[in-house]
Parts: structure tokens; C-alpha cells; sequence
């Protein structure tokens, strides 16, 4: 395995992993704030809810192989095939979103809000006051189907 982690120490980064540390990945520069969806395809993939945050694609290197799992005519999800973990959503654009619970702490970030808010499990309810949309978000690199 190559060392992606061999980096200039004074760069800001942040790194993360799959449960069974096959799969590893760094972001150099910053992150966008995690936004959770709601959405039916999360909820099925992630066994609740995804909460993620984003960066853009040429800053994210990924070690190990990750298997990628075609979601829906644009978009695909990366897993560990070891454990399970879903780590990525990638839908080709200029950033990828990446699990926030596949981060190391501390991460330094927080929650922006939810969306597909319409499409959330009715065995909960959102309480903690962020904003709430009931489709995708008009931020820019927003997760969505
Ligand atoms: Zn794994
Ligand atoms: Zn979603």
C-alpha cells in the first residue's frame, strides 16, 4: 500500500476510513458543512439517515478499493466490500460527498440542515432546529438521489 497520509504536516487535512480500515481517504483544504438527507435511496443505504459533507473531487484521495455502486442514472456510491461502510456519493460533478460519520476527529465541522426532508422515515422526527428542506438545497454541491 502507498502512504497517502507521507504529507507536508503544516496542510490542512482531514482523514477517514471504512469500520475495517481497507478503505482510507484524505481531503486536503476545506470542507463544506454536514447537511443530512433524508432521502429513500440514504435511508435504504445507510440504514437510517446520510449525513455528509463535501469536497471538491481533485482534493479527495482515496486509498483501497473502494466498490462503487451505481444508485441512480447519475449518481454512484462508494463502500468498502470488506465491511460495508458507505463512505462516498458521487455524482461527477466538481465535488464528491463523503460520510461525515467516516471521519477521524475532530473533523472541526457541523451540521448545516437537512434535506429531502419529504421523503424522511416517519419512525422519527428532526428536532434539532436547523433548517429543514423537503427536496434537494440550493447550496451549491448538496447531496442529493
Ligand atoms: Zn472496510
Ligand atoms: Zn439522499
Amino acid at each position: 500500500m502507498s502512504d497517502i497520509f507521507d504529507a507536508d504536516p503544516s496542510t490542512l487535512s482531514v482523514t477517514g476510513g471504512c469500520l475495517c480500515a481497507e478503505v482510507c481517504y484524505r481531503v486536503t483544504g476545506p470542507l463544506r458543512p454536514v447537511v443530512a438527507c433524508h432521502c429513500q435511496q440514504c435511508r435504504r443505504i445507510s440504514g437510517h439517515y446520510v449525513a455528509a459533507t463535501s469536497a471538491p473531487r481533485e482534493s479527495v484521495e482515496i486509498e483501497g478499493d473502494v466498490r462503487w455502486y451505481q444508485s441512480s442514472r447519475t449518481a454512484r456510491r462508494g463502500f468498502c466490500p470488506v465491511c460495508g461502510s458507505n463512505l462516498f456519493w458521487d455524482d461527477g460533478g466538481a465535488r464528491m460527498s463523503i460520510h461525515a460519520g467516516t471521519l477521524d476527529a475532530p473533523t472541526g465541522l457541523s451540521m448545516a440542515g437537512h434535506i429531502y426532508c419529504a421523503d424522511k422515515g416517519d419512525y422519527y422526527e428532526i428536532t434539532d432546529g436547523l433548517p429543514q428542506a423537503p427536496g434537494d438545497d440550493p447550496m451549491p454541491g448538496t447531496q442529493g438521489g
